[in-house]
């Protein structure tokens, strides 16, 4: 039978950093679909309250500690998926930090930090991933980017980099990975209250009302704003979508 056009049951999805925030916004979305979760993050106990928040919406959903800035992690967490989940048909590459430095003060172990957590983190596990995509004759990757991946940022020059550098890179995947029916897009998140906006909401006097005033939608984004985005590039209802930035944002990027 064909299946429906938002259905993923019988997918699998990794996300990256999906013990929280916006990447746990979007593996819910995907498990309200059908889709098997595969939380990826450093912090055990968190990644273990994520996969229980999704059990509970009954679909299968397991907790993999990894660094996702390590080849033999990454490399080790794609074999226990494929192991106890069966196959990976979705991958989120959502793991991201920020240094909240200006250009001139980024000592170069901190843009290394940045740069390798959010950029070189998404080619390792689309890379890994690959072969298993190949073999099941097609898949999904969704990178997340930014609004820096758009405009620049006097103080997160590593991440503006690293978000710039996920659109080239989507844009990448989905060239070279077309003919094998693989289909890579970026999103772009406005501003989302989560634990990675925190710092510098207390940090940076006025920002919360700053960004209602610069926003259309006139509010924070909430990480519920990410499950129909993730589902809509995770199943066949954007099987013709390839190499795309979608801003999720409240109008933000198109303020003047
Ligand atoms: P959070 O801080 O809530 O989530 C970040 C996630 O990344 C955590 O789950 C963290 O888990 C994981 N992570 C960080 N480093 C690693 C690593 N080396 N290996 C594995 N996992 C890692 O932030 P958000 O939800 O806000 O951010 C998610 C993504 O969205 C990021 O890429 C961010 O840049 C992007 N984004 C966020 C915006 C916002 O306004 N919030 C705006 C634009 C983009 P753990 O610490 O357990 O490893």
């Amino acid at each position: 039978m064909k299946q429906q056009l938002f259905d993923l049951s019988g997918k699998v999805a990794v996300v990256t950093g999906g013990n929280g925030g916006i990447g746990l916004g979007m593996a819910r979305g995907l498990a309200e679909a059908g889709a098997a979760i595969a939380i990826v993050a450093r912090n055990e106990s968190k990644s273990n309250d994520a996969v229980a928040d999704l059990r509970q919406r009954g679909i299968k959903a397991i907790a993999v500690v990894a660094d996702v800035t390590d080849k033999a992690a990454v490399a080790a967490m794609v074999e226990r998926v494929t192991r106890e989940l069966g196959r990976i048909d979705i991958l989120i590459n959502n793991a991201g930090i920020n240094i909240r430095k200006p250009p001139h003060a980024l000592e170069i172990e901190e843009w290394d930090r940045v740069i390798h957590t959010n950029l070189t983190s998404a080619f390792l596990c689309s890379q890994a991933v690959y072969p298993a995509m190949k073999a099941a004759g097609g898949g999904k990757i969704i990178n997340i980017g930014s609004m820096t991946s758009i405009f620049g940022a006097s103080f997160a020059p590593a991440y503006a980099a690293s978000k710039g550098g996920i659109v080239q890179f989507t844009r990448s995947c989905a060239c070279a990975w077309a003919a094998d029916n693989i289909q890579a897009n970026a999103v772009l998140p406005g501003w989302i209250d989560t634990d990675l906006t925190k710092r510098a909401r207390q940090e940076i006097d006025g920002l919360h009302d700053k960004v209602l005033a610069r926003t259309p939608a006139a509010r924070w984004g909430a990480i519920a704003d990410f499950a129909g985005i993730a589902v809509f590039l995770s199943s066949a209802a954007s099987d013709f979508v390839t190499g795309t930035a979608i801003p999720v944002d409240g109008g933000f990027s198109i303020m003047g």
